[in-house]
């Protein structure tokens, strides 16, 4: 065998809980160990530590990123109640999600990794569709009320000289309800900012949609700041690279995917964002089968798997009953951040090297050989349905042969 590939910056590496955490381990031995000499700073993000620490295990990796620029990250618990009791917890900590993404400022994209015998249900996608949600504010940060007798709902902003601003939104003559949401122009350029720097970064074109001819001030301004980021700051960029930035309205925007063969980076609103999806997801397959990657507009990056630690899994895993869960996300959580890595670092051989696990995992799955999840959508159905360890030896025996 030929030597290891050699890291100079070491990757910020969060590990996670329960089943993700079980095959984070195996991905590192059998799949990038005997290839690389593997740098990464170990940040350990299971739940007991982060206890232990009082979260500030999660903040410490969160500034690491800042300092090393690339992240991977394995599912972690969120706790609920449950969860309290299960681990004996101080208190009902942050989601690790949640509370990195707050210290990056970032946007998420998430994309489908494509096998050719896992079929989208749209037949018509032949190429991934990379979405870039909003995370901030909209109806996430909502203000509800219920009115429950007539009168008067008035919108009021109040300046800093105690000035007021008055809108009447209805006159109600019976029970009713009313809803305020608001954002920030400093959180929309920079997802406006992360969406162009993404696109440019995956070379393809940049579509946003929003409702900017009902939302005449609020989806106009979301508009309005995503034009001038581009005009001012990518146009020549997106030009060089071939690709191209489009704004439709939402409705013309959802009919025109349908019916494209994908290909594109569709950033989307908060909740437009969380609905759409969850409608790629299920069309391409699963969610072990996407890719999830926060981009800040400051320059970092974090690599992880789009799902959760696969609980289900873990317990049978405890009870000495075999897995078969599967552990492509992961993969291509490390693949990314590697390949990212190397393109910061200029040390192509990693991004060689990443491209291959990635091929490898996908021509394991393409060969007929996958876990219970995708075998439940293959076509033609799966050869062998393997267990956790096996699908990760059987990529390992596919890498080896591409090296
Ligand atoms: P989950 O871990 O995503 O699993 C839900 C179900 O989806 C599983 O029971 C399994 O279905 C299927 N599944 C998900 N990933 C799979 C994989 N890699 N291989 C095979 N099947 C897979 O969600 P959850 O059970 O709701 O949440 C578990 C924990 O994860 C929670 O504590 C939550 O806080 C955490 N979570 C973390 C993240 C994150 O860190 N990014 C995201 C979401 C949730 P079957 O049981 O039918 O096989
Ligand atoms: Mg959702």
């Amino acid at each position: 065998m030929t030597d290891k590939i050699q890291m100079k910056t070491p990757l910020v590496e969060m590990d996670g809980d329960e089943m993700t955490r079980i095959m984070w381990g195996m991905v590192k031995d059998q799949l990038l160990r005997p290839y690389i000499d593997l740098k990464t700073e170990y940040y350990d993000l299971a739940l007991e530590k982060r206890d232990e620490t009082d979260d500030r295990i999660t903040i410490e990796a969160a500034e690491a990123i800042k300092r090393y620029g690339v992240g991977v990250k394995c599912a972690t618990i969120t706790p609920n109640a449950a969860r309290m009791d299960e681990y004996n917890l101080k208190q009902q900590w942050k989601s690790p999600n949640g509370t990195i993404r707050a210290i990056l400022d970032g946007t998420i994209f998430r994309a489908p990794i494509m096998v050719k015998n896992i079929k989208p249900t749209v037949r018509n996608w032949k190429k991934p569709i990379i979405l870039g949600r909003h995370a901030y504010g909209d109806i996430y940060k909502n203000v509800e009320y219920r009115v429950e007798e007539p009168g008067k709902a008035e919108l009021v902003f109040t300046n800093n000289n105690g000035e007021e601003v008055r809108h009447t939104i209805q006159e109600f003559n019976g029970p009713g309800i009313i809803q305020s949401i608001h954002n920030l122009d400093a959180s929309i350029i920079s997802f406006a900012e992360a969406c162009c720097a993404y696109a440019l970064d995956q070379r393809v074109d940049l579509w946003f949609s929003t409702k900017d001819t009902i939302s005449k001030t609020y989806d106009s301004n979301f508009k309005e700041i995503f034009e001038k980021v581009y005009e001012e700051k990518y146009k020549d960029k997106f030009e060089d690279a071939g690709i191209t930035y489009f704004y439709t309205l939402i409705d013309d925007a959802v009919a025109r995917i349908m019916k494209s063969e994908g290909g594109m980076l569709w950033a989307l609103k908060n909740y437009d964002g969380d609905v759409m999806s969850d409608m790629l997801a299920s069309s391409f397959g699963s969610l072990a089968m996407m890719t999830s990657v926060l981009v800040s507009p400051h320059g970092y990056f974090e690599y992880e798997a789009a799902h959760g630690t696969v609980q289900k899994h873990y317990y049978k895993y405890l009870k000495g009953e075999r897995t078969s869960t599967n552990s492509v996300a992961l993969i291509f959580a490390w693949t990314g951040a590697l390949r990212k890595r190397g393109e910061l670092d200029d040390i192509p051989e990693l991004g060689v090297f990443a491209d291959k696990l990635d091929a490898a995992t996908v021509k394991t799955i393409g060969d007929g050989i996958m876990t219970g999840d995708l075998a439940k959508l293959a076509e033609p159905a799966a050869k062998k349905v393997v267990y956790t360890e096996e699908f990760i030896d059987e990529v390992a025996r596919r890498l080896e042969k591409l090296i």
